[in-house]
């Protein structure tokens, strides 16, 4: 696109388009197009010219054919990535991104069942069976773009427990909470928040009922707790389709929903999703 051919009323309206809905973006660099907060835990999504390749502190990320990918920033993520794109005519353009610091909350939860908190023994094999079929659930890269569409909430409630925030269980300080903790009553249904494949659907001994959904491109939502589970590994579901209803089975102190969002491994924080999304 050149400006120099548009109008000023549509080029000062297409400036402030872009502005409005990629406040990331550099405008004078028309090869990158990110959709994201650049901050730690967050998932971005991001457009380069087709047939682009993309590296991401010099590793190679998976671009689809419409010249979209994915990246993911951690808890912890480091303040400075350098993001190289080659465009198919051979231009190299480098991009320094800058990921802002966030603060996060220290949350001291006293009088749990002892059990919950340091498991016996005889439930160790499985939980160690439990986190690999986890694992297994949210691998590969399924070739599907519903990750590029906007997210909503898959529960109505108040926000119980955010991302990041670090336990303090009956006095033993365990690892950070990943997920984002929407309270609200048993029952209260529970839906896709964009469009995905289950590739799990099981009691955990941690998580109670959990269901795990493929948005693609590595991206997986899961959902804890859950009351009832509606559906099964291998199903489809649009956005909006119920998947089971909010419940406390499992590790927790009281009914909630506990939704997670990964790309593969790193855990990233799903609100960011549906507050900063598109
Ligand atoms: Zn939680």
């Amino acid at each position: 696109m050149k400006l120099s051919v548009l109008s000023a009323p549509i080029a000062t309206m297409a400036l402030l388009f872009g502005l409005l809905l990629l406040p990331s973006v550099d405008a004078a660099d028309p090869s990158l197009v990110i959709n994201g907060k650049l901050t730690q835990g967050s998932l971005i999504r991001g457009q380069v010219p087709k047939g682009s390749e993309v590296r991401l502190n010099g590793q190679k990320l998976t671009v689809n054919r419409q010249g979209k990918f994915v990246m993911g920033f951690e808890r912890e993520a480091e303040t400075s990535h350098t993001l190289t794109i080659v465009t198919p005519d051979g231009e190299t353009h480098t991009r320094t991104l800058n990921i802002s610091k966030r603060d996060y909350d220290i949350q001291r939860i006293d009088g749990l069942d002892q059990n919950m908190v340091s498991p016996p023994k005889a439930v160790l094999e499985r939980i160690r069976n439990d986190s690999a079929r986890v694992a297994r659930a949210r691998s590969g890269t399924r070739n599907y773009d519903a990750v590029f569409t906007r997210f909503s909430w898959p529960a109505e409630g108040p926000i119980t427990g955010v991302y990041g925030s670090q336990r303090i269980l009956n006095g033993e300080p365990k690892r950070p909470h990943y997920g984002v903790d929407v309270g609200g009553p048993v029952g209260t249904p529970i839906v896709a928040p964009t469009s995905g494949i289950v590739t799990l659907a099981e009691d955990l001994y941690y998580s109670g009922n959990t269901v795990i959904l493929d948005h693609g491109m590595g991206v997986f939502s899961t959902f804890l707790h859950l009351d009832t589970m509606t559906v099964t590994v291998g199903d489809k579901l649009e956005k909006g389709e119920q998947l089971g209803t909010l419940g406390a089975t499992g590790r927790a102190t009281g009914p909630h929903l506990d939704w997670r969002l990964n790309l593969g491994p790193m855990r990233l924080d799903p609100q960011l999703l549906v507050t900063d999304g598109e």
